[in-house]
């Protein structure tokens, strides 16, 4: 039996593995994806993780798990399914059927993309729709796409997508931006974007493959032309593997202090699943160090 499984190799769940193998504890990481690395690894550039200006996220991700496997970690490619409680025992299930036993859990399981929820968005996903800007933008090199959304994400999107992309139109469906003023500053004197505040995607259009959108304003609807929509509206928290417990959430947002301890004695949550107002790498990282903290804390008393 493990002293702790961590659940996810983002920035949080990396963050707690470098400190569980400084505190020497018997534990392993369980990553669902085979590269890990999280959310940031989407992130087409990092300016504000202190002492790395203009790392990209994928660079600095590698970086934390470099750091986490030099240190003794062990990450392995492994699906959650679920966690019970057991006396005072976690059960976690896998994908594969395994059974993995341990005192204490954290889970950094991160969050996913929101949907639009619209017509047209299912059936084109992977045919113009993405979600993902860094790994699908090639594909449209010199073609017009649009992105949707005003927060960081977005614009960080926009950002990569206008340097490769012909023409690049911000979409927001209200008046301003929620994104760091000196990141949008930056972006919108580039050329070749455009922005079109007070405007909601309706439905997407296209034949084999994404050839337009309906928009809706304030003087009424219309078709507009474009290769690609990249969806940069918010996340949400990734939390599928708590259902079987009795956990706290608010707003899908898992409820913990900065201490990251949860209403189940032993099962503490990091990064972006957990309820907090500032959702970034160096709160992520934050939380990694503090839910590790509480685990050794709660261990003592095992
Ligand atoms: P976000 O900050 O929640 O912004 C979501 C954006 O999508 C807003 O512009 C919102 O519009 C819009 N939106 C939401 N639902 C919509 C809908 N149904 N239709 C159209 N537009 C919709 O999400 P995020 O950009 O993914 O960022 C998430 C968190 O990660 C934030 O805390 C952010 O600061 C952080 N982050 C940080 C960095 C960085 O620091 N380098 C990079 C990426 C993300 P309204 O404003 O009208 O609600």
């Amino acid at each position: 039996m493990y002293d702790l499984v961590i659940i996810g190799a983002g920035s949080a769940g990396l963050t707690s593995a470098i400190y569980a193998s400084r505190a020497g504890l018997n534990f392993t990481v369980l990553e669902q994806d085979g590269f890990g690395g999280g959310q940031i690894t989407s992130a087409f550039e990092v300016e504000n993780y202190p002492g790395f200006h203009d790392i990209s996220g994928a660079d600095l991700a590698e970086r934390f798990k470099e750091q986490a496997v030099k240190l003794g970690a062990k990450i392995e490619l492994s699906i959650v399914e679920s966690i019970e409680k057991c006396d005072d025992k976690f059960i976690v299930h896998t994908h594969f059927g395994d059974i993995i036993k341990s005192k204490s859990v954290i889970v950094a399981t991160g969050a996913v993309p929101r949907k639009l929820n619209i017509q047209g968005e299912k059936e084109f996903t992977g045919r113009g729709i993405s979600y993902c800007a860094l790994c699908d933008g090639a594909f449209f090199a010199d073609r017009d796409v649009i992105v949707a959304g005003g927060g960081d994400t977005a614009v960080e999107d926009a950002m990569y997508l206008a340097s490769i992309c012909k023409s690049l139109t911000l979409m927001l469906r209200g008046t301003a931006f929620r994104a760091a003023k000196s990141r949008v500053d930056k972006l919108l004197a580039l050329p070749n974007v455009s922005v079109l505040y007070g405007t909601n995607i309706i439905k997407i259009n296209g034949d084999k493959i994404v050839n337009s959108v309906l928009i809706k304003d304030k003087n009424g609807e219309r078709s507009f032309d474009t290769n690609a929509v990249f969806i940069a509206v918010g996340t949400a928290p990734a939390t599928d593997c708590l259902l079987n417990l009795p956990i706290e959430v608010e707003n899908g947002y898992v409820v913990a202090n900065e201490d990251c301890k949860t209403n189940v004695g032993g099962l503490f949550v990091a990064g972006d699943i957990r309820k907090k107002p500032l959702r970034q790498v160096v709160t992520a990282v934050a939380d990694g160090a503090n839910a590790l903290y509480s685990a050794i804390e709660y261990l003592k008393d095992f």
